[in-house]
Parts: structure tokens; sequence; C-alpha cells
């Protein structure tokens, strides 16, 4: 079968609720990914940071299989030998006290959002059902009804109603706005240390920590959203520790599992997450030990290969090189580690033709809204990929 026999078979028999390039990859190693037609491409968005590791990573397979021929689903009826030693890992690298394993990210937010309203009812002694969540504009958490609900994209959510209330939406990076938005009955505040689907949209400096200032002094919970920045993208383990900030719960996801399965968790100190009594929250898939044995080799190998210092340094590199690049196309380039963003100009004719001519140069890359591409391969890349890619970009950036 040939590329577009696979795309005449999706878009015949499948949902059409994404627009894909018209590349279908069928292996990838590492950086790499390969199409059914023998190309070879660079990944430079990484599943949404879902693969931090890079693709099938080696110990994270062995981890999969081996614990694959041993126990997949235990459901949390019973106890299973992967999960206490998962709770045990986390902790240590987290320095959270616990956390709650789920497998969506929409899932974990979900699960810190319920968190919060119990927090504020049990704890701050709000009036029940009165609770109040502080988020942004531009935010983006993952497409349950409750999650679209506060959203600022109308197209995400405008057939979808009747919406969840108690979410008031404050423009994202202004930290006075915060200010006037807590009530007392503010529960907590949700961020994105950056915005990454809004477009690497990086706050001033400063933010989080008179965000997180702010929620202690006013009694409210400080909610990070690091499902895609945590896990060493941004070149550190949690986007909020460039600001020194500790988030009272952080959500983390997508590259916990390094791409081979669904794992999200919400991790908190057990003044806030000891507060979920047996049978008020649960998942059957969450906590399996198939799940966790993934994670925890996921999480290794971002230590042991030290990815979150390459992110950091070489993700620089790769943002300073990009910047340099003379064409009469880019707005900005903006990032951290390597989470970059290349804003284009209003009249450059959108970042999807972009995206499909990084396609021919072989290179994947997604257009985030109309006009930003987004770079953001696997941390194991290396200088020398980098160096390779650049001209090609450049090339591409200066399209016609
Ligand atoms: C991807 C993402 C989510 C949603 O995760 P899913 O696994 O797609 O449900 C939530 N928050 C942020 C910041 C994300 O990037």
């Amino acid at each position: 079968m040939k590329t577009q026999d696979f795309v005449e078979l999706e878009e015949k028999y499948g949902a059409h609720n994404y627009h894909p390039l018209d590349v279908v990859l069928e292996k990838g190693d590492g950086v790499w990914v390969y199409d059914v037609e023998g190309n070879k491409y660079l990944d430079c968005l990484s599943a949404y940071s879902a693969v931090n590791q890079g693709h099938v990573h080696p110990r994270i397979l062995d981890a999969l299989v081996e614990q694959a021929n041993k126990l997949t689903l235990t459901s949390r009826a019973f106890r299973n030998s992967q999960l206490a030693l998962f709770y045990k890992e986390l902790a240590d690298i987290s320095g959270y006290e616990m956390s709650l394993p789920m497998n969506s990210g929409a899932e974990a937010v979900e699960t810190a959002i319920k968190l919060a309203r119990k927090w504020a009812y049990q704890v701050k002694g709000v009036k029940r059902h009165q609770a109040e969540i502080i988020i942004a504009d531009g935010n983006f958490h993952g497409r349950t009804i409750t999650i679209i609900s506060f959203s600022s994209e109308e197209f995400y959510k405008d057939d979808f109603g009747p919406l969840t209330p108690g979410f008031i939406s404050v423009k994202y990076g202004d930290a006075d706005a915060i200010a006037d938005a807590i009530t007392p009955n503010t529960a907590a505040v949700m961020l994105e240390p950056i915005q990454g689907e809004a477009g690497v949209v990086i706050p001033p400096e400063g933010y989080l920590t008179q965000v997180a200032e702010m929620c202690k002094e006013n009694n409210v919970l400080f909610i990070a959203d690091e499902i895609q920045t945590g896990l060493g993208r941004t070149g550190r383990f949690f986007a909020c520790e460039h600001e020194d900030v500790r988030a009272d719960i952080t959500i983390i996801g997508k590259a916990l599992s390094g791409g081979f399965y669904p794992v999200s968790a919400v991790l908190a100190d057990a003044d806030v997450l000891g507060l979920f009594q047996p049978g008020e929250h649960g998942s059957t898939f969450g906590g399996n030990p198939l799940g966790a044995a993934v994670a925890r080799a996921a999480i290794q190998v971002l230590l042991d290969e030290n990815l979150i210092e390459k992110a950091d340094t070489l993700g620089t590199y790769f943002m300073e090189q990009l910047a340099e690049i003379p064409s009469p196309h880019v707005k900005s380039v903006r990032g951290k580690g390597m989470l970059i963003g290349v804003e284009l100009n209003e009249d450059a004719g959108g970042a999807r033709r972009f995206c499909e001519a990084l396609q021919e140069q072989g290179i994947l890359a997604k257009e985030t809204h109309d006009h930003i591409i987004r770079f953001a391969p696997p941390l194991v890349i290396t200088k020398e990929i980098i160096d390779e890619a650049l001209p090609k970009i450049r090339e591409v950036l200066n399209l016609k």
C-alpha cells in the first residue's frame, strides 16, 4: 500500500478530528521516523513532546516487553508489584510526597481539578459547589467537556455545551490580572508554565514566581500543567524550576511514558493529595503494572542519558541558530530548552505550507495555530543532526 491508499482509508473510515500531514509513518528510531515509502524524516514534533526519550527507546522497549510478559492489568482492586516502586521513584525525582496515576493528560487535569475543588471545600472552607478556578486565556489542558469549557478557543467548545461552570479566565502573563480575579471562593490558579499549544508563549520573567506567591498569600493552590513542558523538555525537569517555583500540584503526562503507553500523573504533597478517600476517584487502567513499568524506565532514561541538560544546552543552541536564519517571513523565534516556536509574519501565507515544505526536506514539524511552527525534536538529538537540519530549515524559511 502507498501513502495515498492509507490516506484514503483514513479519510473514509476515520473521524476527521485531525488534519495531519500526508505522511504515513511505520517505523521510528531515536529522532528519526520512516514512512511507508521508505523516506526518512527528522521528527521535530516528538508527538507533542511525548517522545522526549526518542522513538522506540531500547530500554523502555525492554521494560515494556518484560512487563507485558508478566502482568499487564490488575485494576486497582488489587495491588501490583510495579506501582509502589513507581510512586517511590516519582516522589524521589519530583520532590512531591505523593502521586496519583492516570492515563491521558486530560484525565490528570480533570483529577487535579477535582482535587483542588475538594481541597477548597474540605480545607479552605469554601461553600459547597462555589469553588472557582482561575485559568489563562490561550490555555490548552485537553479535550474533555470540563476542560474545553474554559478554553478560549470558541471552535473547541461552540458545539459542545452545556459547559462546566466554575472557571475564570484571565490574561496569560499578567500577574495583576490574577490578583484581581482571586476571591474568597478561589480554589486554585491553573497555568501552563509555557503555553505550548498556544504557540510556545513564554510569560514575562517573574510571572510564575509572582503567581505562586500570590497563591500562597491568598490560600489558593497553584496548579502547574507540565504535561508538555515537564520531564526535561525545557531544560529542567519541570519548567517551573526556571523560576525556582514549586507548584502545589503539578500535572505530568506525555513523556512520562516515552511514547509507549499513555501514563499521566498528578503530583502533590500529602496535605493535598491525601484528601482523596477510597472510591472518590479512579481509573481502570490508571496505575496499571505495564504503564508503571514503562514510566519507571522512561524516567530513568531521562536521568541516565542526561537528557534534561542536553535539552538545555542543545535547545539553546538550536534556538540561537534558528534565530540567526535570515528570512523575510519570520517574525520571532522564542523558546526554552528544546521547546521552540518560530512565529511567521501575517503575510507569510500560513505555517502549513512551510511544514509541507519541511516535509519535502525530510523534517516533520507541525504548525500550531495558523502562523507558528513548533520545533521540539526528541531530546536525544545531537548537535550534528541539528547542524544538518539548519540549512534545510533555512531554505524553507525563504520560500517564495
Ligand atoms: C497535551 C496536553 C494536555 C492533554 O493531554 P492528552 O494526553 O492529550 O489528554 C494537557 N495539557 C497540556 C499542557 C498538553 O500539552
